[in-house]
């Protein structure tokens, strides 16, 4: 959602402005709350940059976020009805309302918004504006970043059955949209098609298109119109990439990611354990750190932190990872090593997913699919 209101409701009366890189965070959340949400948005920043390096702007001042604790203050401050977070075109705002793992999510999405407004700049048509908020609000927070290009089973099911029975927009239909009409009334169709496009752009096609694409929006923050734009980045013409689009979509089985869902928990967990080991908490096998998570003991800082260089991580994600990764049916294995940790995954399609954690160099752990 984005939504071009100007609240003038004075906000944030109760709030504490904290500093952090890239981010003043204004909250009444406290605690571990807090603290996860000063680590996620340096992550998620630096996760936006890195994955719009060719086609961003300077970034010359911190953003201000508004994180409220309870719903009703967070509507107070006009918050739309129903929703849990928004960028409004001028400000960013949410509410944690008890549930982290929804929110975090809408975060992602609506920073995107705020992100684009401001460092990429340009007029984004808003079927692309809103399918890549989408693509960064479907992205799994690991520790030290985020990862990417995952595609969401449930959001996938939507789409082939709303493909199936015909409901998809034509694409000069879908990317038509003004943001007016979009945010008049919000279909979640239209995301999760605009989501399908994007996602066809970056990976499909073995990457045929990332370099066009990325082309094509490095265009539009120069103040390129979207249609100019397009055809000089030699992206095809929609009519020729609608079908071909289609057919993949048609394609793709139930959890084509699933493999990366398992390497982004192998990158979550060998970030955890390598901080761990920083504070001399060591695993001797998967299930001594499989319990140690759930039982949210896994050490990842020492003293109350809360700056720039906080290796704090919040125990919350590390719980649920491990409960997500077991559910999925993957085996999992942990031997230490003379130099570190060395993680391992069998997934149900065969694949195996490695994760290296080098104590002595201190080096990101290392993680890699082999199919
Ligand atoms: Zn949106």
């Amino acid at each position: 959602m984005l939504l071009f209101l100007f609240s003038s409701v004075a906000m944030g009366q109760n709030l504490r402005e904290y500093q952090t890189p890239y981010y003043v965070i204004h909250s009444d959340l406290q605690g571990d709350e807090l603290r996860e949400a000063q680590v996620r948005m340096t992550r998620m920043f630096e996760t936006y940059r890195a994955r719009t390096q060719s086609f961003s702007g300077q970034i010359d001042r911190r953003f201000e976020f508004y994180l409220f604790k309870n719903k009703e203050d967070y509507f107070k401050a006009d918050g739309p009805p129903n929703s849990a977070g928004v960028f409004s075109g001028s400000v960013l705002m949410a509410t944690a309302g008890g549930d982290l793992q929804k929110a975090w999510p809408v975060i992602q999405h609506e920073g995107f918004h705020q992100f684009a407004k401001f460092v990429i700049r340009g007029d984004m048509p808003t079927w692309l504006n809103e399918g890549i908020a989408v693509y960064f609000q479907d992205s799994l927070f690991t520790g030290d970043t985020y990862y990417t290009g995952l595609i969401s089973p449930t959001r996938l099911a939507r789409l082939q059955a709303a493909l199936k029975a015909n409901r998809l927009k034509p694409f000069k239909d879908l990317t038509a949209i003004s943001q007016d009409q979009w945010n008049r009334k919000l279909v979640q169709e239209n995301y999760d098609q605009a989501w399908s496009i994007v996602h066809y752009l970056v990976h499909g096609e073995n990457g045929a298109y990332q370099k066009p694409f990325t082309d094509y929006i490095e265009a539009l923050s120069k103040r390129q119109p979207s249609g100019k734009a397009w055809q000089q980045a030699r992206l095809p013409d929609l009519k020729s990439l609608e079908p071909q689009w289609r057919k993949w979509l048609a394609a793709l089985p139930p959890d084509p990611t699933a493999d990366q869902y398992t390497e982004a928990y192998a990158q979550t967990f060998a970030t955890y354990l390598a901080r761990a080991a920083a504070q001399h908490q060591r695993f001797r096998n998967f299930d001594v750190f499989a319990r140690a998570a759930k039982a949210g003991t896994v050490r990842t800082a020492s003293g109350r932190g809360g700056g720039e260089n906080d290796p704090w991580l919040p125990p919350r994600v590390l719980a649920d990872d491990i409960d997500a990764a077991m559910k999925a049916g993957v085996k999992w294995t942990l031997q230490e090593t003379s130099t570190g940790y060395w993680i391992g995954a069998t997934c149900p399609d065969g694949a195996h997913v490695k994760a290296t954690v080098n104590l002595r160099t201190g080096e990101p752990p290392q993680v890699t699919i082999e199919g």
